[in-house]
């Protein structure tokens, strides 16, 4: 296929706004790939050239592309740089520049997808001396061959920002209109590989059948099993029909261990590759995991040297920011705990039941000194319940996950089945949009952040409140330099911002907001119509995705959980 033909998709799918054609452009540009195409178009369209859980980058700097460009299109980097001010997108003078070029290649080749796909997978590969010179030959080359709009999007895909809008709902949407299969079976198979690609290959050649064969395999992350929220003990005891098997919940960060032989591999709940970050633990897994091919599923905590208690889910984040890995390791030391098994060598697991998985669990997992299985207990009255969740949060634990025995592993799905029970009032996950400039000792740092949840019907973030208190100075200071990464000139196109702002962002960070009440129809202007009093910020939510935040309706449905409170306390009902 000739990357002019995505090129052209793209530049309708950036101009639209409306479901229904983006489907259309999508589902189209796929039906006319050839099978072996599919999943280069699908990568490209998702703006990498991998999936989603392969940690790899083109490693191109801004200043590396403008070389390229400067190179295709006879043009100066100051007059790039001039041009960049006032458009403010290096794709869109790329292409501004090439429909004027001043010198023209006579020996055009046009470029294909495969081409392209190619050229910008092998920028990984591309290290050592003179490697920055030989990255900006091959951009280069790709942008003299290429028409205007082709430049435009080679430059996006080789910085990383496609900015094209196809996120995964709109993508699994398109292959089931595309190959005529149904939109809950290409969700599922995403579920299991976490690689649209693949998922859209297998549609395309063999539709529903091919896709009902995509199976989970080790090295490719499994998409996690939520759990519900919950308001009480009777509740749960209620849905799971009397009797409950209850976990110890775990505050860190969830990691899915996959084991082949001696190699293992960590793989976080938004399915990035972990392995490097915590090598300290990758020894005691070979040894605790008696089988040679498996995947687990379990929550890493960082252990206070001094205690012996776990800290607070932040600290292992901090393992990352502060130290360099090794030292991290010895600093802040981190045990993994695991409640379930996924695969094991006879085969997969997640259509077995709840009781048997964990039998098998505890079977194949040799408790050592840095890998534990999570404490449980099958429980049928609330009072011996309670007395487990307080043995836990006296311990530093977050409460307690109710799992119903019977249940099968959900990938990627919260439901009914996993129920969390936690005794404090629940934070917000909501995404940032925007921050003002700090005062007095804060200047030169953002010291107060717009923050919006998801609006299902119209697919936009909404803002709900600021928050301006919980960060130290070190936060602040840091997460300035986090957001001026992914400012953008004014508010996003997928929120909806009323309030003035210092700077925009693009929706990308999450954090976790505690606040004291959710206000309906607040004094400042916020597009979601509701507002948090006393908001204070918690922590990054680096393992949530933008799309995971809460929602408008979970906002309604916290606010009207609250008057209910509010209500009986003043003893209305
Ligand atoms: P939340 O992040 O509040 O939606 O709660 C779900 C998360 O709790 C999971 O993704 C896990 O990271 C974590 N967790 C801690 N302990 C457990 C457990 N025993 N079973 C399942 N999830 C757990």
């Amino acid at each position: 296929m000739q990357y002019l033909k995505l090129a052209e998709a793209f530049e309708r799918l950036e101009k639209t706004s409306s479901y229904l054609e983006k489907n259309s452009v999508l589902a189209d540009i796929l039906k006319e790939a050839q099978s072996k195409e599919v999943e280069q178009v699908v990568l490209l369209s998702l703006g990498r050239p991998w999936p989603p859980y392969i940690s790899k980058e083109t490693g191109v700097g801004m200043q590396q592309i403008k070389k390229a460009v400067s190179v295709a299109s006879g043009y100066s980097i100051s007059e790039i740089e001039k041009m960049m001010r006032d458009v403010g997108d290096l794709g869109e003078v790329a292409r501004k520049l090439l429909s004027k070029k001043r010198q023209v290649s006579l020996l055009k080749e046009q470029l294909t997808v495969k081409e392209v796909f190619e050229t910008v997978r092998q920028l990984a590969e591309i290290s050592g001396s003179g490697s920055v010179d030989r990255k900006i030959e091959s951009i280069s080359k790709l942008l003299t061959s290429a028409e205007p709009v082709e430049a435009k999007f080679v430059v996006r895909t080789v910085l990383g920002d496609l900015r094209v809008g196809v996120a995964d709902g709109r993508l699994r949407d398109a292959i089931a209109s595309a190959f005529k299969v149904s939109s809950e079976t290409v969700e599922h198979a995403y579920m299991l590989t976490t690689d649209y690609s693949q998922v859209a290959k297998a549609a395309a050649e063999g539709g529903e059948k091919s896709l009902g064969k995509l199976g989970v395999s080790v090295g490719h992350p499994v998409n996690p099993m939520l759990a519900q929220r919950t308001e009480s003990v009777e509740e749960i005891l209620k849905r799971m029909k009397g009797k409950c098997a209850f976990e110890i919940k775990l505050d860190g960060i969830r990691i899915q261990v996959h084991k082949d032989d001696d190699e293992i591999f960590l793989f976080t709940r938004r399915m990035e590759d972990y392995t490097k970050m915590f090598p300290d633990i990758l020894d005691s897994l070979r040894k605790s995991i008696r089988l040679k091919r498996a995947i687990v599923d379990g929550e890493l905590v960082a252990i206070d040297k001094s205690t012996g208690k776990p800290m607070p889910f932040q600290e292992v984040l901090k393992r990352r920011r502060k130290y360099e890995v090794k030292e991290a390791a010895k600093q802040i030391p981190v045990e993994i705990h695991l409640f379930d098994i996924l695969l094991s060598e006879d085969g997969m697991l997640m259509n077995e039941s709840y009781t048997k998985r964990r039998k098998i669990l505890e079977k194949i997992a040799k408790p050592g000194e840095r890998v534990k299985v999570v404490e449980q207990k099958v429980l049928d009255n609330a009072a011996e319940i309670n007395a487990f969740a307080s043995r836990a949060i006296k311990i530093g634990h977050e409460g307690l996950v109710a799992k119903d025995p019977d249940s099968t592993y959900r990938a990627g799905r919260r439901e009914f089945v996993w129920l969390k029970l936690k005794p404090t009032l629940e934070t917000l996950d909501l995404v940032v949009v925007g921050a003002l400039y700090g005062k007095g000792k804060r200047t030169g740092s953002f010291g107060s952040y717009l923050l919006a949840a998801f609006d299902q019907d119209s697919e936009k973030y909404k803002t709900i409140t600021k928050c301006g208190s919980g960060y130290t100075d070190e936060d602040l200071e840091d997460l300035t330099k986090i957001f001026r990464k992914i400012q953008v000139k004014k508010p996003h196109p997928d929120v909806e911002i009323e309030l003035k702002c210092d700077a925009y962002f693009e929706p990308k960070v999450v954090f976790e907001i505690n606040y004291e009440e959710i206000q309906k129809s607040p004094a400042e202007k916020h597009t979601s119509g509701y507002g948090l009093r006393f908001p204070r910020f918690v922590r990054i939510r680096e393992d949530k995705k933008p799309e995971e935040v809460n929602t408008i309706d979970e906002v309604i449905e916290f606010y009207r959980k609250q008057e209910e409170r509010k209500a009986k306390s003043r003893g209305d009902v």
